[in-house]
């Protein structure tokens, strides 16, 4: 008697041992589960354990292993969901699950036949347990207890530390591409250049699950903006119930989520990440969910900026004229040349393989060239032209008093200039290469009396088109 009663506290101390040790290995805190599984099988036969975490996003279950997968089985997830509830609430010492009866003692619920459950608690709030199966009527697990309620003190201590790292790195990789978008769109207030950028973003982050961005129109339907292709149909019911919920919503095999964009308390558009195999996982909803806010802030930001520089004359990052004062120029200039009867030209400048740039140093030394180009273009004109950023990477000149062959010898020296000089890379801390060059391509047009001015206009923009058909990096003339 005193024998077994020895042999089985030396037992529970090895065991004691054992978990303590793996504790310390850097391996335990990749994968609990499977150190976990490993000790356990020495001492309970056939036992297999598996560990749940509580995701209050949701109010479901989730496997701690694979990235906190949904659980696709709907009986299993509502078994689950109610064992949850049954160790969060039940004060009893013993009580019935499905019919079968359990029993609790401290850290542990039992129920009868062969499974355990270890609560998780981090101060008072319940965030998970764990489910150890083991051969059915093998009583002498109840022999380990006290161990065992000690070992789920530790484990709840430091599942908890995993689970809060991984929370915390979502959340690194959250601001860190918040701080990408910041800086993108710190000069920019057109959404047409924001959201593709956004979605790029969202599309690196997210590799396994295809993401789409929509605008709501003003009829209250969703236009797809992002990317240039049709969204999968499947979406459209998602969206249609978002409109009412105000809520994400994941379809019913948890591939596919969508996400509300909501300005005011009214949704003005949504973003959907959609994949025929892979379920989101829980870091992906979450770093969804608070991407969609602040996508959500953001456009809000840009809209109202838009709203206000409807009433500005000037381009923030160069300094230039913005389209709509190029556009009132236009008409302006366009009558005073008849009136006057004095030629007038209008030149069009667009970058050549600006994409590139962008894609290869990053939209802050696309910036810059921007910024450079816009000078070097406003050095080599008269005061009494007008120069303005039309768009993303194209200029407008409107040269009053010239002839379309003066024109070009302005235009040769715009083309010349800005092939020579190059950015300068240094101003941003650029290692490896710190001088680019960068070309243009120019098309010029001129005012014939009594055409309407939006033609001066498409002139150069065709004589343009033609510069980068016949090769870019040159001047073209409308004939
Ligand atoms: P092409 O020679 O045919 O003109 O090629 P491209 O790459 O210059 O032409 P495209 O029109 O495809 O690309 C223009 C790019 O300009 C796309 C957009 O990301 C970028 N862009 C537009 N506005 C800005 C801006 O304000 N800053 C930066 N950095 N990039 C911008
Ligand atoms: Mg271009
Ligand atoms: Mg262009």
């Amino acid at each position: 008697m005193k024998n077994t009663i020895n042999s089985q506290k030396s037992n529970e101390i090895s065991l004691l041992l054992q978990i303590s040790k793996v504790f310390q290995q850097p391996l335990f805190h990749q994968n609990p589960e499977i150190e976990l599984n490993s000790i356990f099988s020495q001492y309970f036969s056939n036992s297999k354990l598996k560990i749940y975490i509580y995701d209050e996003n949701i109010d479901e279950i989730r496997e701690f292993s694979k990235e906190w997968v949904i659980i696709e089985n709907q009986d299993k997830s509502l078994f689950l969901q109610n064992i949850y509830n049954l160790l969060k609430n039940n004060n009893e010492k013993s009580f019935y699950l499905n019919g079968k009866p359990m029993t609790k003692s401290s850290n542990i619920t039992w129920q009868e036949d062969n499974t355990l459950y270890l609560s998780l608690w981090d101060n008072g709030f319940l965030f998970g347990f764990i489910e150890l199966k083991f051969d059915s009527l093998s009583r002498e697990i109840t022999d380990y207890f006290n161990v065992l309620n000690l070992c789920t003190n530790y484990l709840s201590l430091i599942i908890n530390k995993i689970r809060l790292d991984e929370k915390m790195q979502i959340s690194i990789n959250f601001h860190q591409s918040m701080k990408n978008i910041a800086k993108i769109i710190e000069n920019q207030y057109e959404l047409n250049y924001i959201i593709p950028l956004i979605g790029e973003m969202i599309d690196k982050f997210i590799s396994d699950h295809l993401i789409y961005i929509f605008k709501t129109n003003e009829n209250g339907k969703f236009e797809l903006l992002w990317p240039n292709s049709y969204s999968p149909q499947k979406l459209d019911i998602h969206l249609e119930t978002i409109k009412k919920t105000k809520k994400y919503i994941l379809s019913d095999d948890k591939n596919a989520g969508v996400f509300p964009l909501i300005s005011e308390g009214k949704i003005f558009g949504a973003i959907a990440a959609y994949g025929t195999i892979n379920k989101l996982s829980y870091k992906k909803i979450e770093y969804l969910e608070q991407l969609s806010n602040q996508v959500s802030i953001t456009l809000e930001k840009a809209s109202t900026y838009a709203e206000t520089l409807k009433h500005a004359t000037m381009d923030a990052l160069t300094g230039l004229n913005n389209r709509r004062q190029f556009e009132k120029h236009l008409k302006n200039t366009t009558s005073a040349a008849k009136r006057k009867k004095l030629p007038l030209s209008c030149m069009m400048i667009d970058i050549d393989y600006f994409k590139n740039i962008n894609d290869t140093y990053g939209h802050a030394v696309g910036d810059m060239a921007l910024k450079d180009v816009a000078k070097i273009i406003k050095q080599q004109l008269r005061d009494y032209d007008l120069p303005a950023r039309y768009g993303g990477e194209e200029f407008c000149v409107l040269l009053p008093a010239t002839p379309i062959e003066e024109a070009k010898i302005v235009g040769e020296r715009i083309r010349n200039a800005v092939e020579k000089q190059p950015i300068n890379l240094e101003r941003l801390d650029f290692q490896d290469k710190k001088i680019i060059s960068v070309t243009t391509s120019i098309g010029i047009g001129q005012y014939s009396m009594n055409e309407e001015p939006e033609i001066l206009y498409e002139k150069a923009d065709k004589a343009l088109y033609k510069a980068k058909e016949n090769g870019r990096n040159q001047v073209i003339l409308f004939d």
